[in-house]
């Protein structure tokens, strides 16, 4: 017998109807050079619709691709909506990314338009006679129209934005969509190795913006102010521009103000945000920022933060200023939330904190398995035992755009994440590592990431980052690479740290070397970057002794 409910395909079109029919008063802030620019959801879809007009006059058909190289902004939103809902697949390019990166991936995905923030525009000097694919380009300035020819970029045509909406009319006949068609790609952002295209279909995306809402994942509201740090090219922003749009809350974008404490703080208070998101290395800096400067924001009730795992120090310095971390893990290929640490009412203090670093619990929609990395096996919930993540769902990546990367499935359909965790009996998943980064040591494993975690919380230090270096006896060993907090700098020991971590760490995980650093090396999406750590490091130095092993 089947069931007799509606074929309704699941698409962004959705969300489009909802910010029409349902939030047109919501506020849609940005941060700007010359100010705040101010609209709402209500005056955002007409020049929807006119941004898609001007698509399919400019040639887009469904499943063309349409790239962007654009800060958290407006213009952006805009295109998150129009470029999927008429039928093409939005490519959010990271801005960050090296030249050689970026025409990898343009040419990779054989993207066709290209949309790029003014302030963007010389990124794209070294890639001229680099991107064929690309036939327009369009610019998305600040202040007045831009006048470019063709001539003056020798990339394509080159069109002001503004004035391609103002030539459409308000209304736009949306095609019917499969909600299997893709709606945006996104590379990894590489961490460890090339990226890879990542397909999102419209009915991953619709189902991943019901999974992020519920109350017990991300939990956005319509009576939420949501201020995205994260930026709109990594990993969909986290799926939280299409919450923001399905729930009806009031967005904050910080433009290109991003990395600044100053202007994240001053917007949060300005525009009375209650929620924002962000990688671990942002709120360190937010947190130092606001503690050197007295600064509170009693308004923000959630601090999402994930992409790289939480430092306690950082846990505690947030809830100091009344900032609750709310802890996540994801990746893009998972969309990307995959888990969220939220601790039950009841749960004793003591155990609050503990679970509250742990990744969380899986997201409802996603299946999760621990598996041995080398017979295959699937392992127990204990606690102990820890294995690679693989997990499975309606929002998870079968498969890398064309075709890399095969083995990334299992045989039974699983995805491997290529992070190493052991998950608690009551289903807390606790990251060691990624496959890539943890140290073999004789023969063991030290989790890079609970040594660096374990330095962090020297009162001294601002920010470390572990490596495993080749060793003769061990294989690998452990260096930490760490960031005095700059009232200490020079006055921190590499005694004084091993110390510190005698009774922290088991004793064959002590470092062999700790190295000052002014700064730790950061990802285009700001993680620590190792590759670049590793690839400059010199060999260790110090042998080591047997008696760091005994
Ligand atoms: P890249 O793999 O290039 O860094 P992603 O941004 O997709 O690109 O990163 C996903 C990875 O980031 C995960 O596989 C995991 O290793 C790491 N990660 C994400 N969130 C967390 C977290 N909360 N704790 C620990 N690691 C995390």
């Amino acid at each position: 017998m089947e069931g007799l409910m509606q074929d309704y395909e699941l698409s962004l079109q959705h969300v489009l109807w909802r910010i029409e029919r349902l939030h047109q008063k919501r506020e849609v802030v940005t941060k700007r050079d010359e100010g705040i620019h101010r609209t709402t959801y209500g005056e955002m879809v007409p020049r929807i619709n006119r941004l898609a007009g001007a698509l399919k006059r400019m040639g887009v058909k469904p499943g063309d691709r349409v790239a962007t190289l654009a800060w958290n902004n407006n213009r952006h939103l805009e295109l998150y909506y129009a470029v999927p809902c008429m039928g093409a697949v939005l490519h959010t390019l990271n801005l960050r990314l090296f030249p050689q990166h970026l025409e990898f991936i343009i040419n990779d995905a054989e993207d066709k338009v290209l949309f790029v923030d003014q302030s963007l525009l010389p990124l794209l000097k070294p890639l001229v006679g680099k991107i064929p694919s690309i036939k327009t380009v369009v610019l998305m300035g600040d202040g007045a129209p831009a006048q470019m020819a063709k001539s003056d970029n020798g990339l394509a045509d080159m069109l002001d934005y503004e004035k391609l909406l103002a030539a459409e009319t308000e209304s736009y006949p949306w095609p019917k969509l499969s909600e299997r068609m893709a709606a945006a790609m996104c590379y990894t952002s590489g961490t460890t190795g090339n990226p890879k295209g990542v397909v999102y279909s419209h009915r991953s995306q619709f189902i991943h913006t019901m999974g992020v809402l519920q109350g017990d994942n991300l939990g956005l509201t319509e009576n939420d102010a949501l201020l995205p740090v994260v930026p709109m090219f990594h990993a969909n922003s986290w799926g939280l521009p299409y919450a923001a749009g399905m729930a009806g809350t009031k967005i904050v974008f910080p433009g290109r103000f991003s990395a600044d404490a100053k202007s994240i703080v001053e917007l949060a208070e300005q525009e009375e945000v209650t929620f924002l998101a962000g990688v671990p290395t942002v709120w360190i800096g937010l947190a130092n920022y606001m503690k050197e400067n007295g600064k509170r924001l009693p308004k923000v009730r959630t601090v999402v933060c994930g992409g790289s795992a939480v430092p306690q120090a950082l846990m505690e310095a947030m809830d100091n200023l009344g900032l609750r971390i709310l802890h996540a893990w994801g990746m893009t290929e998972t969309s990307p939330l995959g888990s969220v640490a939220r601790v039950a009412a009841g749960t004793k203090p003591e155990a609050e904190m503990r679970l509250r670093l742990t990744q969380g619990r899986v997201a409802p929609g996603v299946e999760i398995r621990i598996s041995d990395p080398a017979s295959g096996e699937e392992l127990a919930w204990d606690g102990v035992a820890f294995g690679e993540i693989q997990v499975r769902g309606p929002w998870i990546a079968r498969g890398y755009h064309n075709g890399y990367d095969a083995d990334k499935l299992t045989e039974d359909g699983w995805f491997r994440t290529g992070d190493v965790a052991k998950i608690s009996p009551d289903g807390y998943i606790q990251i060691v590592d990624r496959t890539k980064d943890v140290i073999k040591s004789g023969g063991e494993w030290i989790s890079s990431v609970e040594l660096e975690n374990a330095v962090m919380a020297h009162p001294k230090i601002l920010e470390a980052a572990v490596i495993g270096l080749p060793h003769p006896k061990w294989d690998e060993r452990p260096v930490v690479y760490a960031v005095p907090r700059p009232e200490f700098k020079g006055q921190v020991t590499q005694d004084e740290l091993i110390d510190f971590l005698r009774d922290k760490v088991a004793k064959w995980w002590l470092p062999d070397e700790v190295r000052f650093i002014d700064e730790v090396p950061k990802t285009s999406v700001g993680k620590f970057d190792k590759k670049v750590l590793r690839a400059s490091a010199v060999p260790i130095t110090a042998e080591v002794t047997e008696e760091v092993r005994k």
